[in-house]
């Protein structure tokens, strides 16, 4: 029998997170989705979420049965500690510390503390998040020690043993795309690209051989080169 059996996803509808879903999906019996609502400036990001999970539900019966509950947490108080492009209506910019001006301190070691707790009280036994070292951004509450000091700290407070998955670690963009080819088939990329949300100014209304989004923005950028260098690769 599996050691690990059910599964929490941080699910932001995003390119990465959807990815990870359709991985625990393929992998667990039973996974749960959960999001923080932080006052986004767009509402575009929880919109795609909602649309993500029913597409899947559709189209992969197989996995519309482990479905299960979809977790949205109201985070507003984030506002209060954080002025930041995400959340105010400033341009996205990088800081002089090197970090990008959506930037907020600790964000991750929330949502990660908030999981747990629900993870704790659904008795699910993963979480399973998106984060990755490889990204541009280089959040210092996403790279893989601060997700291991994560792991042991939520499993030693909470006295139950936490299991934190980072799937996309240390794959660049173009690896996340043939990873989700991988599980899921041309179907699911379809399903991403059509489907998910990645771009900082909420733009859907360019579309993209990638997706939709402004072509921009860094988010954009990092999504589109990601893909062109997918697509070449599989040519070759
Ligand atoms: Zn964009």
């Amino acid at each position: 029998m599996a050691l690990h059996t059910s599964a929490l996803v941080l699910f932001s509808g995003g390119q990465d997170s959807t990815t990870c879903l359709a991985l625990a999906l393929s992998k667990y019996e039973r996974v749960e989705t959960i999001a923080f609502d932080y006052r986004q400036r767009h509402s575009v990001e929880l919109e795609a979420r909602l649309r993500v999970l029913e597409q899947i539900k559709q189209q992969f019966p197989q996995w519309a049965r482990k479905l299960g509950e979809d977790h949205l947490l109201d985070l507003a108080v984030l506002g209060q500690v954080s002025e930041t492009s995400l959340t105010r209506d400033v341009a996205f910019k990088m800081e002089s510390s090197g970090l990008p001006n959506t930037f907020v301190p600790g964000r991750n070691l929330l949502f990660l503390t908030l999981a747990a707790a629900l993870a704790y009280r659904r008795d699910l036994q993963v979480m399973v998040t998106g984060v990755c070292e490889t990204d541009f951004s280089g959040y210092p509450d996403c790279r893989d020690d601060t997700m291991k000091a994560m792991q042991l700290a939520l499993s030693l407070g909470m006295d139950k043993r936490f299991l934190i998955e980072t799937p996309l670690m240390w794959i660049d963009k173009a690896e996340t795309w043939e990873l989700a080819q991988s599980i899921g088939g041309e179907k699911l990329v379809d399903l991403i690209i059509e489907h998910t949300h990645t771009c900082y100014l909420g733009d859907r209304t360019h579309r993209q051989d990638w997706g939709y989004g402004c072509g921009e923005c860094p988010a954009c950028d990092l999504r589109a080169k990601g893909f062109a260098r997918w697509r070449s690769s599989k040519k070759s």
